[in-house]
């Protein structure tokens, strides 16, 4: 068995950016949002030559994340675990694996929003 999020992991937040100063008279709202993502990379001291290669074949799962270039969320991840019933998490691929998360941090403003925030 291996241990789970006790909690719902938090994927993304939204903070409000808003600029408080003089140059925003009007109030704008602006709301950023927060990504955490991981990608699956090489673990750094893999020589190349051993990158899936004819002596150093990557296992399924790993060509497949690999092949798909794209971020997951640490709840994708807890997912995967789920379903392949070890911490993708902690070991990857599985025991031994060649392979590791690197987190992303991903901001992205939210499309311009109208409120006007009232002075106070
Ligand atoms: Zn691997």
């Amino acid at each position: 068995m291996f241990n789970i999020f006790k909690k719902k992991p938090i994927d993304s937040i939204q903070v409000d950016s808003s600029d408080m100063s003089q140059n925003n008279p009007d109030r704008k709202v602006e709301i950023t949002e927060i990504s955490i993502r991981y990608s699956y990379e090489w673990k750094e001291d893999v020589p190349m030559d051993e990158r899936d290669t004819e002596n150093f074949e990557s296992r399924p799962f790993c060509k497949m994340l690999n092949s798909l270039g794209r971020v997951y969320s640490r709840s994708d991840i807890e997912t995967m675990s789920a379903r392949l019933g070890y911490s993708v998490w902690d070991r990857c691929g599985g025991l031994d694996c060649r392979h590791r998360w690197v987190r992303v941090v991903i901001t992205k403003k939210l499309k311009e929003p109208t409120i006007l925030v009232s002075p106070r």
